[in-house]
């Protein structure tokens, strides 16, 4: 716990020092769960958003894209359910003052009775060798098994109170199972109380419920009440998709971290609507092509999960998480949700306009079912910058912080470099620099040696640096180092682009 923990730090203070992430209104000693991201971490970012945007819409001929506003009609949160269902039980320990979802503290007393399984699958292993059957041991092993039914007792009773909205049953749990505050130690819990996530805000400058208005908490609604425009405007036939990024507010309680869990956050998202009756062979479809999505960027196909969900959420009829292994653990990174024809079908009621779809197979009107994909793109940052970050131990005993982003989305590409300040390098470099720079985003670097130049380009994550030398002003050629292999070839400057372009381009990740 404490290594990882350590993890954790060092990346939030490495994004730091390099211009990534920052603390929001840091000089006023920040505000609560909001960050801001630096030069590199907008490039970061903005990749991110690319490569999920071009996966999306550019790849998909039966996907297009929308921007709708944050503010949306007050009445949209009261048809999505999120005025009177939008909450998290949060339950107070007395001694630290601290403050919890009650949810969380019991899904992370079932994950330490999970791991306990793992350690006794580890101990087995290790005493049976090649022999070991896991899937056999897994099935009979005493304690395996009693621990196993431990967790679905405890799933099934959480499952029935947060159903029920029984917050004493939910209270009760926590008392039986003993749950201690991380912080105090104690069992000295307050009651569990509901608490809406919505921030609201006023409308003009009419006092009053009416002009109360929210920042919108998922972008999803954006693209529920435009569902009709896009499908006429762009004359799209079922099955297809809007994708969306945008910001999303949450009135997080337990907002720690870092970038994890904050109270302004952005999310990529995308409305599949289907058939009904079609709805499950989509969402097998989208958990699948999701998920190829993530690993495709090559951080460790173990470091995913999937995660089915208990306890549905209102709108929907499955679910089920992406899991990464982020520095705290295994969490959420992206929701797939089945949600019916629950938000067409509100708005429809709510609204008094027909939301449905004439498909012109069946002859027939329906209001479509949605699969959606949701994914945080804050989550994302963090679970590639934290996968990416390697202190690493040199052949030669020294060390390097080396951040391994996948090329196609590292903030800068190329640095160009002169080997010293005179006989013309500088000049020849920036000669360099200006044929590369309408392709990538590239930095210039003169100052210190080569070695520390390397390294600083090595912490930021550009996966080439170009040198100029003496050689190159009588024969037009460079070296070019690879951040991963630290190798350094020499090759004509006019070949610059084709060598960069195979390992930088958007492509390798779409193909
Ligand atoms: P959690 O259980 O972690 O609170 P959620 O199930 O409420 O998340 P969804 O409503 O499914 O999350 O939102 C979709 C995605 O938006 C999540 O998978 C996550 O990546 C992202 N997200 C949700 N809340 C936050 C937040 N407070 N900060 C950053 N990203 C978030």
């Amino acid at each position: 716990m404490e290594q990882k923990e350590d993890k954790l730090k060092e990346v939030i203070s490495h994004a730091k020092e390099y211009g990534f992430v920052f603390p929001s209104s840091e000089i006023y000693d920040g505000l609560a769960a909001t960050y801001d991201y630096g030069q590199l971490g907008s490039e970061l970012k903005n990749n991110i958003k690319s490569y999920w945007w071009k996966s999306m819409v550019q790849m998909h001929d039966n996907i297009v894209g929308i921007d709708a506003s944050i503010f949306m009609h007050p009445t949209t949160w009261k048809a999505s359910g999120h005025v009177d269902a939008f909450n998290d039980p949060l339950i107070d320990n007395k001694d630290s003052k601290k403050r919890y979802r009650a949810d969380v503290l019991i899904e992370e007393h079932i994950e330490k009775i999970r791991q306990k399984i793992e350690k006794e699958v580890e101990k087995g292993s290790k005493k049976f060798g090649d022999s070991f059957d896991e899937a056999q041991f897994r099935v009979t092993n005493p304690n395996v098994l009693r621990n196993a039914q431990k967790i679905e007792e405890i799933e099934n009773r959480m499952r029935q109170t947060l159903e029920d909205n029984d917050l004493e049953g939910v209270y009760n749990l926590i008392v039986d199972l003993e749950i201690v505050c991380p912080i105090s130690g104690s069992k000295n819990w307050t009651e569990v109380r509901q608490f809406n996530l919505m921030f609201s805000t006023e409308l003009g400058s009419v006092a009053g419920d009416a002009s109360t208005i929210y920042l919108r908490p998922e972008t999803a609604q954006g693209i529920f009440v435009n569902f009709l425009n896009v499908q006429k405007s762009g004359r799209m036939k079922i099955p297809f998709g809007i994708a969306q990024i945008g910001k999303a507010f949450r009135n997080e309680i337990v907002a720690r971290q870092f970038i994890f869990r904050m109270r302004e956050f952005e999310q990529m998202e995308m409305q599949f609507f289907v058939r009904p009756g079609e709805e499950m062979k989509w969402y097998e479809y989208w958990k699948e092509t999701r998920s190829n999505w993530h690993k495709k960027l090559g951080l460790g196909d173990h470091n995913y999960r999937f995660h089915d969900h208990i306890k549905l959420a209102h709108y929907a009829n499955a679910a089920a998480d992406i899991e990464f292994n982020f520095p705290m653990g295994f969490k959420e990174l992206e929701g797939i949700h089945s949600r019916t024809d629950f938000d067409l079908k509100q708005h429809e009621q709510f609204s008094g306009k027909k939301l449905q779809y004439f498909d012109p197979e069946l002859n027939q009107n329906y209001v479509p079912y949605v699969v959606e994909t949701s994914v945080g793109l804050d989550r994302m940052f963090l679970a590639v910058l934290s996968a990416s970050y390697k202190n690493e131990k040199l052949e030669d005993g020294s060390e390097r912080a080396v951040l391994s982003i996948p090329a196609a989305l590292a903030p800068i590409k190329v640095a160009v470099m002169p080997l010293t300040k005179k006989d013309g390098l500088p000049e020849k470099a920036m000669e360099v620099l200006n044929l590369l720079k309408f392709d990538y985003n590239c930095q210039y670097d003169e100052k210190d040696s080569p070695g520390k130049r390397y390294r600083r380009q090595d912490a930021i994550g550009t996966p080439f640096c170009v040198m100029i030398d003496h050689q190159t002003m009588e024969d037009n050629t460079v070296t070019i180092r690879d951040r991963d292999t630290m190798e350094q070839i020499r090759v004509a400057i006019s070949e610059l682009n084709g060598i960069i372009d195979q390992k930088v381009n958007i492509r390798t990740l779409l193909q």
